[in-house]
């Protein structure tokens, strides 16, 4: 038989979403035009934030974010050994250092009592950090009222990696609502909730950020009369206040966020009943399900088990196993105080956030996306019992 392969993360895209697109092509506006205004106003009200500014992707997103917080050489930003290597490198583009904090072996993120030692020890030592960056692995909110508590005590910038974690909420508030950060950041690449193709965004409530923000989306250039530090010469005058970059999203692509930003609240929902599937399926098997906080509802991104020790099969079996049979699994994250990169420039060790190590070594990411049917999944779990049981 043959069957067609199962990704483990995938867009939907619909009829309306080529018509949104289409439409911005027939216009007189290929980038910067309304179509990124009303993406922008959208986004900002679904999640209850106040300032939203789209650009490129989240990696050019967290670098502009990183950037407005003043992270300049000389500082230091911490974040989560298990991410995406981006959350790190943003801070590398603005020349700082970059440290990390290891995770809570149950939740994945990162531990908020490793951080509270680890910030009292930096204290010490007076080698605080300017930024602290959660990550909200899988779709999974960090703990962010504590991680808002150690930011009032030691006086750091906390902008959450929320690539994962649109729709998710914390609290009673979506992320995105900020009211336990300064900034929040999305992606819209095609495996996350929504897509625009490539694309990201960050959200604040602080009006002094988001001009920041504008200004880094784009050359540093201001044409708004009183950000300027003197008259203008006229309505062609411009003004370039610091050093910025292209980092602007066009409006085609503004035009497909919006189009799919209509339906995530139905992709959450169907993300949500396949997790409720597997958790189901999978109880009983030498697997552990994924955490979910007490105040947190997660957005899904991912599915990620992980296998017990001491089984029969290893991880790379159970990996090469679903492979072989057209199920596309996957493993996020490497820890990334482990890629050469950062071993060499800081002197990581595999064993310096040994939580973040044991869990890759176990780890395994499941099929998981808006369209996958109840027949693929029923066939992945089919396939992971064989598997398991071999
Ligand atoms: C995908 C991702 C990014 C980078 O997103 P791009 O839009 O591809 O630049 C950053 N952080 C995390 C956690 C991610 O998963």
């Amino acid at each position: 038989m043959t069957r067609k392969q199962i990704p483990y993360a995938r867009q939907s895209i619909t009829e309306e979403d080529i018509a949104a697109v289409e439409k911005v092509l027939r216009s007189p506006w290929l980038t910067t035009g309304p179509a990124i205004d009303e993406f922008e106003e959208k986004i900002a009200a679904y999640c209850g934030g106040r300032y939203a500014t789209a650009v490129s992707s989240a990696t050019s997103a967290l670098h502009i974010a990183y950037l407005a917080a003043g992270l300049s050489p000389g500082d230091l930003l911490w974040t989560s050994p298990n991410t995406f290597v981006a959350s790190a490198n943003a801070a590398l583009y603005c020349g700082a250092a970059v440290d990390f904090v290891d995770i809570d072996p149950e939740t994945y993120n990162m531990s908020v009592s490793h951080l509270a030692a680890k910030l009292e020890q930096a204290d010490r030592q007076g080698r605080l950090p300017k930024v602290v960056v959660p990550v909200h692995f899988a779709g999974q909110p960090c703990a962010m009222d504590e991680i808002w508590t150690l930011a009032q005590k030691y006086g750091f910038t906390v902008i959450e990696d929320a690539a994962h974690a649109l729709g998710a909420v914390f609290n009673g508030d979506k992320i995105g609502a900020c009211r336990y950060s300064h900034m929040a950041v999305f992606s819209f690449h095609p495996v996350k909730i929504i897509t625009t193709g490539e694309g990201g965004l960050v959200m604040t409530n602080d009006p002094l950020l988001h001009k920041r923000l504008r200004l880094y989306r784009s050359h540093g250039i201001t044409r708004s009369p009183e950000e300027m530090t003197h008259e203008s010469h006229g309505p062609w005058y411009y003004q370039q206040l610091e050093l910025g970059y292209n980092f602007r999203i066009t409006d085609m692509q503004a035009a497909l966020g919006s189009s799919q930003l209509a339906r995530l609240d139905r992709f959450i929902a169907r993300r949500a009943e396949i997790a409720g599937n597997y958790t189901r399926a999978l109880a009983g098997m030498p697997v552990t399900t994924p955490y979910q906080h007490a105040k947190g509802r997660s957005a899904w991104h991912l599915y990620v088990i992980k296998l017990a020790e001491g089984l029969q099969v290893n991880r790379r079996q159970a990996f090469d196993g679903l492979r072989q049979r057209g199920i596309g699994v996957n493993v996020h994250y490497i820890p990334v105080h482990t890629q050469p990169y950062y071993r060499k420039k800081f002197g990581f060790k595999t064993d310096s956030f040994p939580n973040a190590q044991a869990y890759y070594e176990a780890c395994l990411s499941l099929p998981m996306y808006f369209e996958l049917t109840d027949e693929e999944q029923n066939y992945t779990i089919r396939c992971l019992q064989e598997i398991l049981q071999a």
